[in-house]
């Protein structure tokens, strides 16, 4: 199959979250079963140019038509770790992604329809015509809509869109100016219930609404977000979407690239281990613990990894620090948020632990340093409120650090209490807690410190299932092509 992914980031060259994972690592898989695969992204100012492999103008001049004009694009090729790239250059003089940031201006709504537009338009002029096009979020949500009401009537007719939604919070939403930039236009079709309109806002389009409507298929990143996001609050809203279009949708649990997370070759690391050679993981725990200059002594580390949003329950993290800290064990925190308040409130707690020979707070993104604390905590936590699938876990799990979860979402779905679970033992991975309350999260916290200091082998244990676990894109890779041979033919 020829398949098109259309998406804002891919890792490592651009990631923000999982998403770029998500990306990265399936397109990786599909290829690797013989699949031909191109990415196509936004040429941000402050993208990874050092991840990406023979970069080099590939199409001059792409006129893509914009309101009542058009904007020219250079579009460029590159290799990010062997995945065929694309990347669009507009040149404009609103500087769509010289922002030096990913997300988070005024405009994105605007930047991100052009991009999607502009990729439409890029296919179309190099007669690329792939049987799947798969999109990814609310940034490349608008891509069934534009190909099937506009696209398709140019000569684009047999393609077949997937629509991936991995947060369901950011929908996309704008005023009708959109349906004029793009050229779909005619806002009294579009605002429509059963089109673009926002269900809960009459004045507004909804990209990710509009993904759910006009895609051939639509996944979630996990089975149990794929019911919560229909049965609960967690839908923000598009829960009757779904519900209208639920033959179509469906939950895949993400992969991970175990290529890309692999301690027995991580480059990343002093020392690489795997299953068998665990006690090579202790040389990072010591190297973590020099280069965050904390005290080398008998104690579990306890990490965090992850955006400092109130997703991922900021307020459950802040005291999980203290609890760990009380409890004998250290802490460390690597995390960032576009949130001032969130940040400032982490800087602060930072100089005020500044001493503490037992925690370390590095408030920023830091891929390196993140594969160190994979490989040195001995245990990670995770509160999130809702957590569509995370990658974090996967991780851990990967790198022999047992996770500590809310089961919610992809959490749920991936690990499974020491104590509470109806798995046979040899299949328990962690220890979860039920609600997202501090007591609820102390129990299981206070569960997994004791274990580790009163039964290590026990723990050692845990470590050892949660390692054997196959969360890579072996399984997920193939129910993304029996999606996409579901609906190629029709
Ligand atoms: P989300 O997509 O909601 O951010 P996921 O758990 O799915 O959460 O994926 C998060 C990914 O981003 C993981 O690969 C994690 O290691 C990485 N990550 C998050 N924050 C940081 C950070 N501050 N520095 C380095 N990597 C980070």
């Amino acid at each position: 199959m020829y398949i098109v992914m259309i998406a804002s980031e891919c890792a490592p060259a651009i990631k923000a979250g999982g998403l770029g994972d998500v990306v990265s690592g399936l397109s990786h898989e599909l290829a690797l079963r013989g699949n031909a695969i191109e990415v196509i992204l936004p040429k941000y100012d402050n993208m990874r140019y050092d991840h990406v492999w023979d970069l080099h103008i590939t199409y001059e001049d792409l006129w893509v038509p914009w309101y009542n004009h058009q904007i020219r694009c250079t579009v460029w090729f590159g290799f990010v770790h062997g995945r065929k790239c694309f990347f669009i250059e507009p040149h404009s003089h609103e500087g769509f992604f010289n922002r030096g940031t990913f997300y988070g201006c005024p405009d994105d709504t605007v930047r991100f329809s052009f991009f999607t537009k502009a990729a439409l338009e890029f296919m179309l002029k190099t007669n690329k015509r792939p049987d799947i096009i798969h999109t990814h979020d609310w940034q490349t949500a608008l891509t069934p809509v534009l190909l099937f009401e506009l696209y398709k009537h140019y000569g684009m007719d047999k393609q077949r869109v997937v629509h991936t939604i991995h947060n369901f919070k950011h929908q996309g939403i704008a005023t009708d100016q959109i349906l004029w930039l793009t050229g779909l236009g005619r806002p009294e079709y579009y605002m429509h219930q059963d089109r673009l309109l926002d269900d809960f806002n009459s004045k507004v389009i909804n990209f990710t609404k509009g993904g759910i409507v006009y895609a051939n298929a639509i996944t979630t990143v996990s089975p149990q977000h794929a019911w919560e996001v229909q049965n609960t609050d967690q839908g923000y809203g598009l829960g009757h979407a779904l519900h209208v279009h639920n033959v179509k949708f469906q939950g895949v649990l993400n992969g991970l690239d175990y290529d890309m997370w692999n301690p027995s070759k991580d480059i990343y690391i002093p020392a690489q281990y795997d299953v068998d050679s665990l006690e090579d993981k202790y040389n990072n725990k010591k190297a973590l613990r020099d280069r965050l200059l904390i005290e080398d002594n008998f104690r579990p580390i306890i990490a965090f990894i992850g955006r400092l949003d109130q997703q991922k329950g900021v307020h459950l993290i802040r005291h999980a620090l203290f609890y760990a800290l009380e409890h004998g064990a250290q802490f460390v925190l690597l995390g960032s948020g576009t949130e001032k308040a969130i940040n400032d409130d982490f800087l602060g707690l930072k100089a005020q632990l500044n001493d503490n020979p037992n925690c370390h707070l590095e408030i920023g993104y830091n891929e390196e340093l993140a594969h160190l604390i994979y490989a040195g905590a001995d245990m990670m936590i995770v509160p999130s409120l809702f957590e569509p699938c995370g990658l974090v876990q996967l991780i851990s799990l990967r790198y022999g650090t047992v996770p500590i979860v809310h089961t919610v979402g992809g959490l749920a779905d991936t690990v499974f209490d020491y104590q509470h679970s109806d798995k046979p033992l040899n299949k328990r991975n962690g220890f979860i807690f039920n609600q997202p309350h501090y007591t609820n999260m102390e129990d299981a916290m206070y569960r997994a410190i004791h274990l580790w200091f009163d039964q290590a082998s026990e723990f050692r244990k845990l470590i050892e299932n949660g390692m054997r676990y196959d969360y890579s894109w072996n399984h997920s890779g193939q129910q993304y092509i029996d999606i996409y041979e579901r609906i190629r033919h029709k």
